[in-house]
């Protein structure tokens, strides 16, 4: 393990300065149409057509994200949540507030929906999960990876960048990893998010043991060594913080998927930034930190109707409060 390990940790410093940082993704419902991916925790749940967030709530996190230096992994949600309309509209005021385009993770999108999001986004991510057919088949069986490929090219076609979503431990092997290769070379995939399985009550992987930090390492390293400039995001869980050092260490860019409102400047938040000090990188952002801010003035800058603008205002003084009241 070790010698993988320090020469994909010289690959990274090849090509990246040593930083790390946070990456949110923002979610915009609790419901998906597909629900029978055999890991997911809303395959798990009973149908709720409407479970899905305000635009404030979701506008807010944004302005959160931003005070906080974290940046923004994707923005997903249930596949088929919004009409067509009403999420355009979101990824406007979306892009407005978070002041970049984004990456979408919201299921397929045709050549001409691409076209129409263009100017707010800068790629798309097609949340494979696997990388083997025979498992990708058993595992997300109504979620077939070809239209996701159609993406991709189509992608490519507009000069959007493209990103794709692992879940190690979900019963692939080291021998999977040329295919995954292939994948990356063929898609011109330029961001990749590792994450380990999270086992869910209520769904098949609910006694499946998860990744040890070192497996999850692995794919991360080959994967560095390989592409050596490819944005790569290691995914973890509150119960994985002590895996963060390593996953740096094997050419990882950033962290994602730490409860990180709910548990900012918990032992487990401050641990992944002495993590990264450990392992020779500068944490950008912060976990630990509330920031102070005058919301007011914060959101004099934006251009919507003063009803939104007060229900944001709402909601992030809500998120504030909750950074801010931890007694951890
Ligand atoms: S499509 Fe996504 S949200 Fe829906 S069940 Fe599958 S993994 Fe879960």
């Amino acid at each position: 393990m070790e010698p993988i390990i320090a020469r994909a940790e010289r690959v990274f410093l090849s090509n990246f300065e040593p930083k790390a940082w946070f990456e949110r993704a923002i979610f915009y419902s609790w419901y998906c149409s597909v629900r029978d991916c055999a890991f997911c925790y809303m395959s798990s749940l009973p149908a709720r057509e409407f479970a899905r967030r305000s635009p404030a709530s979701i506008l807010a996190e944004l302005l959160l994200c931003r005070l906080l230096g974290w940046r923004i992994g994707f923005i997903s949600g249930g596949i088929g949540a919004f009409k067509h309309e009403e999420f355009f509209d979101l990824l406007k005021k979306m892009h407005s507030v978070a002041g970049e385009k984004l990456w979408l993770n919201v299921g397929f999108l045709d050549k001409n929906t691409l076209k129409m999001y263009q100017p707010y986004v800068k790629g798309v991510v097609a949340s494979i999960e696997c990388i083997n057919p025979e498992l990708h088949a058993r595992v997300c069986p109504s979620k077939p990876t070809q239209p996701y490929e159609q993406m991709l090219s189509s992608a490519i076609e507009l000069n959007l960048k493209t990103a794709i979503t692992i879940i190690i431990g979900l019963g692939e092997t080291k021998r999977d990893y040329p295919k995954l290769k292939r994948f990356l070379q063929k898609y011109r995939v330029s961001k990749i998010h590792f994450y380990c399985l999270n086992p869910q009550k209520g769904t098949a992987y609910e006694n499946q043991k998860p990744p040890s930090p070192e497996e999850q390492a692995w794919w991360i390293a080959k994967t560095r060594i390989d592409f050596p400039s490819i944005d790569i995001q290691g995914g973890i869980w509150l119960d994985k913080v002590g895996r963060v050092g390593l996953l740096l260490k094997a050419g990882a860019n950033s962290i994602s998927k730490f409860p990180a409102i709910r548990y900012f400047g918990s032992p487990e938040a401050r641990a992944i930034e002495q993590q990264a000090k450990s392992v020779g990188r500068e944490f950008i952002g912060t976990l630990t930190k509330p920031p102070k801010v005058d919301v007011k003035r914060l959101l004099a800058g934006l251009e919507f109707e003063s009803e939104l603008k007060a229900r944001i205002a709402a909601k992030l003084e809500k998120y504030l409060r909750k950074i801010k009241a931890k007694g951890f």
